[in-house]
């Protein structure tokens, strides 16, 4: 057994050590801690340190792009052939490179087609954003890999690339395209009207009978034209040379297009129909090739036996007096070729071509001499009894009168006489227009100076609409004569001949007034009124 006091000291060691131990604890406890914190406040300052970074490499990439873009000298422009992965082939100043692209540009927009800006170091830098714009040329045909065989203005044949933007599977040949040459890049397809959009080729279904007045009119053109078709043995035999050519003149809406199209329908023709000013083309040499197809398709036509008139509306367009200073392509160009295709018409019986203008003045005298437009025939605007037999045409014994009473036919002829009287009136309500000539003398036009058929069409089509609706809204049926007056008062101030032009004199001709020129008009009717 231990003595008591050395057991005693034991005990003292013992709890010395414990104590030292317990201190040594403790100490490393509060380390621990210590060290915790520590390493909170470094996951902190990592982080700030990171986000300082990330800021100072975003401007440093944009400091490095104002530099660049400082220090860039003028870039060149270039169009995409052919993107790549990295690069794309882009032709540029009549060579095709390989070019590596910005890492930040959009590899999407980098398609055939798209115009690109190329630095110095040709590489590609940006997309520019624009219409393409080009020569164009005819699509000839679209070859089995997608590439494009096309013809240009002289005829010279090409195969070119087509861009993005164009959709190969619609492409028509014959369509027009936007071509950059020296890149042998088609970018676009222009859009513009074909032969085939400008003609309307059935016989009309216009017929003699549906034009009021201008019998005498129709007598020339049928003399004309049908009876050479009619009769071609007789005009052999007789040594009798069949006109190849109508001009029609006179103002608008007054049955011009009417005429020809009853002479068709009754030849049993077909009917060419082309509108001058849609046919000149801001294109050079384009008018010329559509003017070269019309006659083709009419010769066409012409050897299958059925006759071909090929009406020209608004010719004056196309034909305009050389010296008129209208255009000169027009003049250099367009009018020869005109004559050479109706003189070239000439060696085939059954094509007769028909022009319409409301410019007669403007109308190169070349086209009138003999083998050409032969035949010219004037048809004015209607006078009273011209009037009244064009309103008999579409209010005719079939239209629902509501006659009050009254005998039918007897109503109808009153209210062709009150639409007459209402129009031709030279009343205070009918002042239509004053006109000052150049000598300063002014005259006051009226309603009566302006009657179209077209305008009693008009009258006519108002009146019926007007009965319709009072008869939807359980009205009596039928016109009536407050329908036809009202249906003037709307026409006459509605008037498409009201001038909206600033050239009074030229309306004034197309109006198919003739003697002195007018320097200035006001309007004295209807809602547009010109000048103070
Ligand atoms: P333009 O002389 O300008 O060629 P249009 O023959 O096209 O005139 O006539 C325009 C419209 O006016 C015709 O569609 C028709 O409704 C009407 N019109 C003109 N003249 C007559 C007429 N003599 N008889 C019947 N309707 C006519």
């Amino acid at each position: 057994m231990p003595e008591p006091a050395e057991l005693a000291r034991e005990l003292a060691r013992a709890n010395e050590l414990l104590e030292s131990r317990a201190r040594a604890l403790d100490l490393a406890e509060r380390r621990l801690a210590d060290a915790r914190t520590d390493a909170r406040t470094l996951a902190a300052t990592n982080e700030r340190l990171n986000a300082t970074l990330a800021d100072a490499r975003e401007s440093l990439v944009s400091l490095r792009a104002e530099l660049e873009a400082l220090g860039t000298p003028p870039s060149s422009f270039g169009v995409v052939l052919e993107p790549g992965d990295e690069t794309v082939d882009v032709a540029t100043g009549g060579r095709v490179l390989r070019c590596a692209v910005r890492p930040d540009l959009d590899p999407d927009v980098l398609r055939p087609g798209a115009r690109v800006l190329l630095n110095e170091a040709l590489l590609v830098v940006g997309v520019v954003a624009d219409l393409p714009a080009g020569e164009t040329v005819r699509l000839v045909e679209v070859l089995d890999d997608g590439r494009l065989l096309a013809a240009g203005a002289s005829g010279d044949e090409m195969v070119l690339l087509a861009s993005a933007a164009l959709d190969v599977a619609a492409l028509r040949p014959g369509v027009t395209l936007l071509a950059d040459r020296r890149a042998l890049l088609a970018s676009a397809q222009v859009p513009r009207s074909e032969v085939a959009d400008l003609t309307l080729e059935e016989v009309p279904d216009v017929s003699y009978a549906d034009i009021g007045g201008l019998g005498a009119q129709i007598e020339q053109i049928r003399d004309a034209v049908e009876l050479p078709f009619r009769h071609r043995e007789l005009f052999t035999e007789f040594g009798l040379r069949p006109p190849k050519g109508v001009l029609l003149y006179g103002p608008p809406g007054c049955g011009k297009t009417m005429i020809a199209k009853a002479v068709a329908n009754s030849a049993g023709s077909h009917f060419l129909n082309i509108k001058g000013p849609e046919l000149l083309d801001k294109y050079v040499g384009e008018t010329e090739r559509q003017i070269r197809a019309i006659f083709t398709r009419a010769k066409e036509h012409a050897t299958s036996g059925r006759p071909v008139i090929v009406f020209f509306d608004e010719m004056d367009a196309l034909f305009r007096t050389r010296g008129s200073g209208v255009s000169s392509d027009v003049e250099a160009t367009i009018v020869p070729q005109l004559l050479s295709e109706i003189d070239g018409v000439e060696g085939l019986a059954n094509v007769i071509v028909i022009g319409a203008t409301n410019r007669e003045d403007l109308i190169d005298p070349a086209i009138l001499r003999p083998g050409r437009l032969d035949v010219k025939i004037k048809l004015d605007r209607p006078d009273r009894d011209g009037a009244a037999e064009i309103l008999a045409r579409y209010l005719t014994a079939e239209t629902p009168l509501n006659t009050g009473g009254r005998e039918p036919e007897e109503f109808r002829s009153a209210l062709v006489a009150a639409i007459v009287d209402r129009l031709y009136a030279r009343s205070e309500e009918n002042r239509f227009i004053e006109v000052t000539y150049a000598g300063g003398d002014r005259e006051v036009l009226y309603v009566a100076d302006f009657v179209s058929g077209a305008m009693l069409a008009g009258v006519v089509g108002r009146a019926k609409k007007a009965a319709i609706k009072d008869l939807i809204d359980g009205g009596e049926r039928g016109v009536r004569l407050d329908h036809v007056l009202a249906a003037c008062a709307a026409e006459i101030g509605e008037n498409e001949e009201l001038p909206n032009t600033t050239n009074p004199d030229d309306w004034a001709r197309v109006s198919g007034r003739k003697g002195e020129r007018i320097v200035f008009l006001r309007t004295l009717v209807g809602s547009r009124q010109l000048t103070p």
